[in-house]
């Protein structure tokens, strides 16, 4: 049976924007739950993305002077077996998951429960969960990392202190790169409105 193969949109060796400390943050390509107001609607379509296999980005994964792994999108559950692969491997390593996801935990429960293939093995293989979809009209200003109010931490596994204690001075973050040719990219969570004046800022 051949390994599953994940696509990948965004990789990010390290940052601090992604959860607690220094973590290794991969956004996957294609997400059918299509919130309104997504900031990454450009990770919809399921075409796309850099196909990796699970060993091979578990490992560059593992490289990576990181404390964590964080799956982002896109939405990971769409791709559940081969991150449930990948997110296996990064623990084995000794490292934290944070797994974000637009279905809630109890939609997930329901699907696992159903047998939708790779669900259950990275539900298992998650540290901490924030599940639920982005609601434009529930803006989350407190809780670093969440985009809305009704998005739940879910607390999977309490290994890593510092995913159980995320309130615990946690800061929110914003990174933003520019390349050399001047192309900008942003992560970490931000409204529109303090994203425009950040950038504004920057000039
Ligand atoms: S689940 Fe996440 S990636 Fe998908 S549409 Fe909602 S906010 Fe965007």
């Amino acid at each position: 049976m051949s390994e599953p193969a994940v696509a990948v949109a965004r990789y990010l060796g390290t940052t601090t924007a992604e959860g607690p400390g220094v973590r290794t943050a991969v956004w996957v390509q294609g997400c059918s739950i299509r919130c309104a107001g997504c900031f990454n609607p450009h990770l919809f379509a399921a075409e796309g993305g850099v196909p990796w296999s699970s060993t091979a980005l578990a490992a560059r994964v593992l490289a990576e002077p990181s404390g964590g792994l964080t799956l982002l999108g896109g939405e990971p559950f769409d791709q559940a077996e081969g991150l449930a692969a990948v997110a296996r491997r990064v623990r084995a390593g000794g490292r934290s998951v944070l797994t974000f996801s637009g279905y809630t935990h109890a939609a997930l429960r329901r699907a696992a429960a159903a047998g939708k293939p790779g669900v259950a093995d990275l539900l298992a293989a998650t540290d901490l969960l924030v599940a639920g979809p982005f609601r434009q009209d529930r803006i989350d200003h407190q809780r670093p990392w969440a985009g809305s109010t009704n998005q739940e931490f879910v607390v999977l596994d309490d290994r890593f202190p510092d995913l159980v204690d995320w309130q615990a001075g946690a800061v929110d973050r914003v990174q933003v790169d520019v390349d050399r040719t001047g192309a900008v990219a942003v992560n970490g969570w931000l409204d529109t409105e303090r994203l425009d004046a950040l950038l504004a800022a920057l000039d």
